[in-house]
């Protein structure tokens, strides 16, 4: 059968199926939003991993927190960079700089390769390994912040405006209440902030996540729980810095504080609008993902011929990549723009309001194009 085998050289490595993205030759899926056979699994954040499959097959540095978000799953480990045969296929996972574990995937088959990224980012960060571009035929790209008016300042630079404001509240006796996602962004403020300034407290919610970053080696300060502290103590905060998932914020759990001052450490603070509807006195940009000048980077190093961008922003991503000359398209994926943490951080210490705040979902395009520190009508760089 010549000619089906002909064909079999030419098909796409992946496809868009209802389950979630699916490899014809390997009968796998990738971050699959329905119960599948077999699901390859980027990194744990909930909108790629979810409960239901049969088998999971995810990197050994994420171990520890895949399985403490999902217990119990039949989960097969690869070290980066390691490679497994599936059906004829060859798969290795290779590091995605998002969070502890995260990984792109690498597909061969044929002479062909095509590179899943997940989420990723290319910026330092203590908590993961680093990003790695790997060469590919057609990439696979996230696109959350794929607008010219993403660019973030260096961490440091970040974490020095962290520590300043933390600095100045102690010095003034106030607790220092930073909100961000329990998974990934937490540990990596933890490990990133000044520790000489003040005790850090944290959130129930965050505590698990901590716990499995320690388990698979990673350097975090010491930290207690606020659940330790009489209910009635509200010196023990004074000089203390506190990280709560973004669930917590308006809940009565802020009133163990007293004096207060809030703070917010998302890409999303890079929008005046998301900042003001936060309603936090400082908006921190410290984004997990890859900004527009990072995107632009990764793609060009995979050295791809054909990109296809999954979730985020599409568009104006597609159009960029067009004008490179690449051929480009998107998938249409269930994956959100990691706001689903804010939904999964769990109110277990309190009494939360219940409602998740929705505005990072609104926070896209529109706003962007309202913001008045920067122009999203900029053309792309083409540096
Ligand atoms: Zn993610
Ligand atoms: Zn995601």
């Amino acid at each position: 059968m010549t000619i089906a085998s002909d064909e079999a050289d030419l098909a796409d490595l992946v496809v868009a199926r209802p389950e979630g993205l699916y490899c014809p030759p390997g009968d796998f899926y990738i971050d699959p939003w329905r119960p599948v056979e077999r699901a390859v699994i980027t990194h744990a954040h909930s909108d790629h991993a979810r409960f239901g499959h049969r088998h999971y097959l995810a990197s050994q540095a994420g171990a520890t927190v895949l399985l403490s978000r999902l217990p119990g799953v039949s989960l097969q480990t690869l070290a980066y960079g390691e490679r497994l045969d599936l059906n004829g296929t060859t798969v290795s996972l290779h590091p995605a700089g998002h969070v502890l574990g995260s990984a792109q995937l690498r597909i061969e088959h044929r002479g062909r390769v095509w590179v899943a990224s997940g989420d990723y980012k290319l910026d330092p960060d203590p908590t993961c390994d680093a990003f790695e571009p790997v060469r590919c035929n057609t990439f696979i790209t996230e696109s959350t912040f794929g607008l010219p008016i993403y660019r973030w300042d260096p961490p440091q630079t970040v974490f020095d405006g962290v520590d300043s404001w933390w600095r100045h509240n102690a010095a003034e006796g106030r607790a220092s209440v930073l909100f961000c996602y329990s998974f990934g962004k937490a540990q990596r403020v933890l490990a990133s902030v000044d520790a000489g300034i003040g005790p850090i407290f944290c959130h129930g919610a965050v505590e698990p996540l901590n716990r499995a970053y320690r388990e698979a080696g990673v350097r975090l300060p010491p930290v207690r729980l606020v659940s330790e502290i009489p209910l009635k103590d509200k010196v023990a905060f004074r000089q203390a810095l506190i990280v709560a998932p973004p669930s917590a914020q308006g809940s009565a759990w802020l009133k163990r504080f007293g004096d207060y001052s809030d703070a917010f450490a998302s890409g999303w603070m890079r929008l005046r609008g998301a900042r003001r509807r936060r309603g936090v006195d400082r908006g921190f940009v410290l984004s997990d993902h890859a900004d527009w000048p990072s995107l632009q980077t990764a793609i060009q190093a995979t050295g791809a011929e054909r990109v296809i961008v999954t979730h985020g922003s599409v568009e104006p991503m597609v159009r960029w990549l067009r004008e490179q000359g690449l051929e480009a398209g998107a998938f249409e994926t269930q994956y959100g723009d990691d706001t689903v943490e804010a939904d999964a951080a769990g109110a277990d210490e309190t009494a939360t309001t219940g409602s998740v705040p929705h505005e990072f979902h609104e926070a896209t395009e529109q706003d962007a194009a309202t913001d008045d520190t920067a122009n999203a009508a900029d053309p792309p760089s083409r540096a």
